[in-house]
Order: C-alpha cells, then structure tokens, then sequence
C-alpha cells in the first residue's frame, strides 16, 4: 500500500512538473509573438517539453549505472586513447547547443573500462545545461574516480550555437579545452607519451 501512494505520488508529480513545463513553452511562444494555437504549434509545447528532457538526461542517471561493471581487471599499461566521440549539450548561458568531439586517454593501472562505456560517460555529462570546461573536467574525475588510472587526459574540441547564431555571430569559431589527472599533471615523460599516443 505504501508502495503504490509512493507511486502514484511520483507520478503525479511527474505530471505536474511536466504540465508546468509545458506551459512555461505556451508562455515562450506567446511572448515571442506567436499564436500558440495555430496548427503548427499546436503539439509544439509537447514536443519541447520531451525534447528537453531528453537532452537533458543526464541529471536522471548516475555514475555507477552508466559504468554498470564495465571495468575489467587486464594488465595493460601503455596509454589507451579513445578518439573523437562525438557528442551535444547545451549551454547553460542560453540553452542552445554546442556540440563537437571528446577525446579520453589513460594509463591503465590494471583496470580497463569497456570502450562504449567512454561514450555514455561522455553523454551522462553532456546531457545537461554545462559550460565546456566543467564538462571536460567531469568527464577526467568520473574515468579517475572509476578506473584509479595512473593518468588520465580529456580533451573536448566543441562549437558553440551561442556565438555562432546570436552575439558576436561567429559560425565555426571553435573552443578547445583538456584537462590532465594523475602522472599526465606533473610527469614530462608520461606527458610526452600522451601525445605521441594522440599523433599515433
Ligand atoms: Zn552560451
């Protein structure tokens, strides 16, 4: 019994936040002039609404669930790069895209991680509101907190629809940012390594 009241209270306020939602689009659409009940828009505060969601379903999912004991136990210690997963997110500034590519490398300390699970740490972060450089440095310290790498390295190359389409209106200006962990801070040798395993 207390189950379903826990439930049924989940649910409904799912609907609320989603009917709010829904309406705070209705509310968009009228202050930009528009009449939200001409036949084109009709399901369009609908539509946002689950976009919305969808792309931001990140804040929905966890660490562990996303890795869910993809960490294998091998013996490899050389540098393993995971090159260009492509990925998009929005902007905090002003919800519009920016999207682009993220490349991960480690120095493996006897664990690995599946190599789709690269991917879907990358999407838990990008699936949100970010700005590029908290993005990039969430991704270092959820692989380092998982794996216990001797280094880690993430580098995000992105383009940004709020520069691109409105302000400064620079299309294809690009930002990159990378971030190091572990040996990669401090040790030139290793560092070194890191990027002849990137020109490889
Ligand atoms: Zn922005």
């Amino acid at each position: 019994m207390t189950y379903q009241t826990t439930e049924f209270s989940d649910f409904s306020s799912e609907l609320t936040s989603s009917k709010e939602m829904t309406d705070a689009v209705l509310t968009l659409l009228r202050g930009m002039g528009e009449d939200p009940n001409r036949e084109g828009l009709l399901d369009t505060p609908k539509r946002v609404v689950k976009m919305y969601k969808e792309l931001t379903a990140g804040y929905s999912k966890s660490e562990v669930e996303v890795i869910n004991g993809a960490i294998f136990t091998v013996e490899h210690h050389d540098i393993v790069v995971v090159e260009d997963i492509p990925f998009y997110s929005l902007c905090e500034h002003h919800m519009l895209p920016f999207f682009g590519t993220c490349t991960i490398a480690y120095l493996p300390n006897g664990r690995v991680l599946g190599l789709s699970k690269f991917a879907r740490v990358v999407e838990l972060f990008a699936r949100g509101l970010q700005v590029q450089e908290r993005m990039t440095e969430e991704i270092a310290d959820c692989i380092q907190r998982h794996l216990e790498a001797e280094g880690v390295a993430v580098f995000v190359e992105a383009q940004h629809l709020c520069m691109a389409m409105r302000g400064v209106q620079k299309p294809h200006a690009k930002m990159r940012t990378r971030t190091y962990r572990g040996c990669f801070v401090n040790d030139q040798l290793k560092k070194n390594d890191l990027i002849q395993a990137m020109r490889s």
